[in-house]
């Protein structure tokens, strides 16, 4: 868990502490298909608790590690029942886990403590409060969330270099690398949501995690922040213009067409978005298309499959869309709708989309605010 640990640092001493000192990704149970060399190792990373570092070069594409619920629960029993009893269930439920599993579950971090509370009365509350992952199976179930090993051990970063995404079908929260990453590197994953300046990140992760973000992103000087946080407006902006279908090509002064949508990609590269960087190829994919430019669009929309295929999972309506478009761009939706020369009818059948106007389904994780 990323949150900074408010408890000792002497609390490691502690029983189940000992069991998962020496864990590294080749621990039990295996991974199926897993890597010959083990590609993570847990350490103490001064400031920051507990992380995972890379044990060796990790490629980007490379799954990590895939891992089913240590306790799954249902948001309904968390909001109707008293945390106490749902402390209790908790506790139960972790406590019948196997052993190393068990141990590796109450040995999370935790952000409660800090106003002198004990770990004690609620501790596998506080660890599922700090921990869990959102993990509904589908649209209209029931509001499931998840606690994992290991996966829950990997600490926020604005830029991280890792992803995950929680597959139904398996019941497996996957994690994969979205860039080369180099051996002794901090595996990170995005907590929240990057696209926001350094104030909103801040006073986002503080209030749910309690922690301040040291990554390279936020401990930039002063000006370097100012000109990172321009560059989120700016994405911001071209988002909500690229995203309004409805508007006819115009170049620059509509915020819209494939220069628009190239410095998307741009300003995504500059900001170390890599982990969201599949939202802004398919914005090109469909601005290309919008224009006429088939090849161009099928180039983009291989590019949104590579990479949002890591941070998604093969099953999302935007990916299906992309794969319609490279095989023939001129009968996918888009095709020329730029230029009000669009017959296709099928305008945001393929991807539906949120208040803002954004693909519903494109969004990477994030973690829990329970
Ligand atoms: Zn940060």
């Amino acid at each position: 868990m990323a949150a900074r640990s408010v408890f000792s640092p002497n609390a490691s001493t502690d029983k189940a502490s000992k069991e998962t000192e020496e864990k590294t990704s080749a621990d039990w149970p295996p991974d199926t298909g897993s890597l010959a060399v083990p590609a993570w190792t847990e350490q103490t990373i001064p400031g920051k608790d507990v992380g995972l570092l890379a044990a060796r070069p990790i490629r980007r594409g490379e799954r990590i590690m895939a891992r089913t619920p240590a306790v799954m629960v249902d948001g309904a029993a968390v909001d109707a029942l008293p945390v106490a009893a749902v402390a209790g269930l908790l506790h139960d439920a972790a406590s019948s886990l196997p052993r190393p599993h068990r141990a590796q579950f109450f040995n999370l971090s935790t952000n409660y403590g800090a106003d002198g509370s004990s770990k004690d009365a609620n501790e596998a509350y506080q660890i599922f409060a700090t921990n869990a992952f959102r993990t509904g199976i589908a649209d209209g179930g029931p509001d499931l969330h998840s606690v994992f090993r290991d996966v829950s051990r990997i600490n926020h970063g604005c830029q991280p270099n890792c992803a995950y995404f929680f597959d139904p079908a398996t019941l497996a929260h996957n994690v994969y690398a979205v860039v080369d990453i180099m051996q002794g590197e901090e595996l990170t994953v995005g907590y929240i949501d990057p696209v926001q300046t350094h104030a909103e990140r801040k006073a986002k992760l503080h209030r749910h995690w309690g922690f301040g973000c040291t990554c390279a992103r936020c401990a930039q000087p002063p000006h370097r922040v100012a000109e990172s946080d321009d560059r989120v407006r700016s994405i911001r902006s071209l988002l909500e213009t690229l995203d309004n279908y409805t508007t006819a090509a115009g170049g620059s002064e509509t915020g819209t067409g494939p220069a628009a949508a190239e410095l998307l990609v741009l300003l995504f590269a500059l900001e170390g978005l890599h982990a969201r960087m599949h939202e802004a190829e398919y914005r090109l994919a469909l601005e290309w298309n919008g224009a006429g430019d088939g090849l161009r669009a099928t180039q983009a929309a291989r590019r949104c499959l590579d990479r949002g295929l890591l941070v998604r999972g093969a099953e999302q309506a935007f990916l299906s869309s992309m794969r319609a478009l490279v095989a023939d761009p001129t009968t996918h939706w888009s095709w020329r709708f730029r230029l009000g020369k669009n017959d296709n009818k099928e305008q945001g059948s393929a991807c539906t989309r949120n208040e803002n106007g954004t693909a519903a389904d494109m969004g990477v994780s994030e973690r829990d605010e329970v």
